[in-house]
């Protein structure tokens, strides 16, 4: 899965929602967040951020903001 991070507060783009062919994107307290279930992992949403706050979770320390982005996508 992707996920959305810190680097996303404040930004007002929603570049990513718009170009998510399966609409995994949701909107958490302060910035946005991807449900990890529903992220098919395409990675068309990571080059469409423009505060490179998208990333795999196949990069280290990520499983914090898994749980953070499953929490937020699940309050809905
Ligand atoms: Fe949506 Fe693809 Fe980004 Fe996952 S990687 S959130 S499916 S655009």
């Amino acid at each position: 899965t992707y996920v959305v991070t810190d680097n996303c507060i404040a930004c007002k783009y929603t570049d990513c929602v718009e170009v998510c062919p399966v609409d995994c994107f949701y909107e958490g307290e302060n910035m946005l967040v991807i449900h990890p279930d529903e992220c098919i992992d395409c990675g068309v949403c990571e080059p469409e951020c423009p505060a490179d706050a998208i990333r795999p979770d196949t990069e280290p320390n990520m499983e914090v903001w898994v749980e953070f982005n499953r929490k937020y996508s699940e309050s809905w």
